[in-house]
C-alpha cells in the first residue's frame, strides 16, 4: 500500500487516514493536533457534519454543468452571499468561481486589465505589488509574488511586475517612528512607484490585506490601506485585495479588508472559503469593474472548465452558513486573544523570539538568531523546517516557512487553528509549540 501512496510527487509523508475535530489520524494510529488549518484552509475542523451532508445532498441532484453554458443554484447562492457580505464600498458586485489561490489571483490579474482595455485605456500594463507578499504558485501569480525563493528558480519566465515594500513593522518601522507616520511612509511609495512609472501605465496594485505565507501573519499598520485606496482612486489605479489567506473570518471578520474601513475592486479568497472540503476559489468584482464589463463586451474574458462547480459551491455555503449560525467570527476573536496571550506568556521575552504578530485566530513568531540585532538564523539552518518536524513528532502541525528565504527576514512559525478548537487545544498549542521553538533555538544557538 505503502509504496503506491508514495507515488505521489510530495513524498515520504505519514499517510493520513482520518479527519476527527481538530485532529488528523495518521495509518498508525498517531493524531496529530492541526494548529494550522494547512495553512489557514481547515477552519472547520475535518469532520464538519454540516458540510459534509450539503455536498453528498448537492451530489444527489447536480454536480457539473458548464459555466459556458449554464449557471446553478448554488453557485447562484454562494455569490449573493458573499456579495452580501463584502466590504461596504463593493456595492453590486458579481463573483467568478476557479479552483484554488493561484487560479484566482490570474483571474483576478486578468480581469484588472479587462477593466482598462473595455475602457479604452489600453495603455495600463503595469502591476504593482509588494515584497514580501506571496500569491500563488502559477506563473503570473508568482511574478507578483514578493518571495525570492518562489521566484528565483523561474525568474526567466515570470512577467515584469514591479515591487514596494510591505508594512513589515518588525522590519521596516524606524526606531521613534509613529504607528500612523509608517503606515502613510509606506503606502507613499505606491504614490511614488506610481508617479515614476506614469500613473497612465499603471493597471493595478496587488496586496495581502494581512500578510500570510511569506511573513507569518502581518497586519498592516493603521491607516495604510485608507491611503492605499486614496492612491488607487486618484490615478485610476484598481486595487486587488489577496484574501486567499486571511479571508472568510480568519482574521475575525469575514473579509480582513472590513476592519481596514475600505473596500477592494477586485477580491481573491480560496483556502477557507471551502475550508477543506471542496478546492474552491472565488474572485469578488465589485460593482465599478462589472458596470465597465457590462458596458464594454459583457462578456467575461477568462475560463475554466470547472468554474462554478455545483457541488464546491454547494459545500462551500455550508461553510459560511456554519460560521454564521454558529458565531465563529466571534470565537476566532476569543480564541485569537488566547491564543496570542499564551504566545507572548511564553515567548514574548524570548531571545530568539524577535516578533509575535497577527490578528484573529491568524498569529506568528519570528526566530531569529539574535534578538537584539534581528538578525535570522543561517537558511542553511533550516530553523523553520527543524520547528516543524519536532512539533510534528509531538503530534502538533504549524505552519512554518524561512520569510523569502533570502535572509531578509527570520523564520515564521505561522498558527492558524480551527475557529472551532477548544481552549485546552489553544493551550495545547501555545504549550507544544513554545517548548519546541525553546528546544530547537537552544540546539542552534
Ligand atoms: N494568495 C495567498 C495570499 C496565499 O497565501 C496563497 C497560498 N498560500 C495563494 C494565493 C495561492 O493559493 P493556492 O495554493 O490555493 O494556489
Amino acid at each position: 500500500m505503502s509504496h503506491v501512496l508514495r507515488r505521489t510527487l510530495t513524498g515520504d509523508q505519514p499517510v493520513i487516514v482520518k479527519g476527527e475535530g481538530s485532529y488528523l489520524i495518521d495509518s498508525t494510529g498517531k493524531r496529530y493536533l492541526d494548529a494550522c488549518g494547512g495553512a489557514a484552509v481547515s477552519s472547520l475542523g475535518h469532520d464538519n457534519v454540516r458540510v459534509r451532508e450539503a455536498i453528498a445532498k448537492q451530489m444527489e441532484t447536480l454536480s457539473f454543468a458548464h459555466t459556458g453554458l449554464f449557471t446553478n443554484e448554488p453557485a447562484e447562492t454562494l455569490a449573493d452571499y458573499l456579495i452580501e457580505h463584502a466590504p461596504d464600498g463593493t456595492g453590486e458586485g458579481r463573483v467568478m468561481y476557479l479552483g484554488s489561490g493561484s487560479e484566482a489571483m490570474e483571474a483576478a490579474l486578468k480581469l484588472a486589465r479587462q477593466y482598462h482595455v473595455e475602457r479604452g485605456d489600453t495603455g495600463r500594463r503595469h502591476i504593482i505589488a509588494r515584497m514580501p507578499s506571496y500569491h500563488g504558485n502559477t506563473l503570473g501569480a508568482l511574478a507578483v509574488s514578493g518571495h525570492a525563493g518562489r521566484r528565483a528558480p523561474f525568474a526567466p519566465l515570470l512577467i515584469d511586475v514591479e515591487h514596494i515594500d510591505a508594512a513589515y513593522a518588525y522590519r521596516f518601522q524606524r526606531d521613534g517612528e509613529s504607528e500612523a507616520d509608517f503606515a502613510l511612509r509606506m503606502a507613499n511609495q505606491l504614490e511614488e512607484r506610481v508617479q515614476k512609472l506614469g500613473p497612465e501605465t499603471v493597471a493595478a496594485f496587488v496586496a495581502e490585506p494581512v500578510v500570510g505565507a511569506s511573513l507569518g501573519s502581518q497586519p498592516a499598520p493603521a491607516g495604510y490601506f485608507k491611503r492605499i485606496r486614496e492612491i488607487c482612486d486618484t490615478h485610476g489605479i484598481l486595487y486587488i485585495a489577496d484574501e486567499v489567506m486571511c479571508g472568510m473570518g480568519r482574521t475575525g471578520s469575514l473579509f480582513a479588508l472590513e476592519q481596514e474601513g475600505i473596500a477592494a475592486d477586485i477580491t481573491t479568497m480560496a483556502k477557507g472559503l471551502g475550508a477543506g472540503y471542496q478546492p474552491i476559489a472565488a474572485v469578488m468584482a465589485s460593482e465599478k469593474v462589472v458596470n465597465a464589463i457590462l458596458a464594454g463586451s459583457g462578456k467575461l474574458w477568462n475560463g475554466h472548465t470547472y468554474m462554478s462547480h455545483a457541488v464546491a459551491t454547494a459545500g462551500a455555503m455550508a461553510v459560511m452558513r456554519e460560521i454564521e449560525d454558529r458565531n465563529l467570527l466571534s470565537e476566532v476573536r476569543r480564541l485569537g486573544d488566547r491564543l496570542s496571550s499564551g504566545l507572548r506568556a511564553r515567548l514574548g521575552q524570548h531571545p530568539h523570539v524577535g516578533d509575535i504578530r497577527g490578528r484573529g485566530l491568524f498569529w506568528t513568531a519570528e526566530v531569529v538568531a539574535d534578538r537584539d540585532t534581528k538578525e535570522p538564523f543561517d537558511v542553511k539552518l533550516n530553523m523553520a523546517g527543524r520547528i516543524l518536524n519536532t512539533g510534528k513528532d509531538a503530534g502538533v502541525i504549524c505552519y512554518p516557512s524561512q520569510g523569502c528565504a533570502d535572509g531578509t527576514s527570520g523564520d515564521h512559525v505561522l498558527l492558524a487553528p480551527c475557529f472551532t478548537s477548544t481552549d485546552a487545544e489553544i493551550d495545547t498549542i501555545v504549550d507544544v509549540m513554545a517548548t519546541t521553538i525553546e528546544t530547537e533555538t537552544a540546539k542552534a544557538a
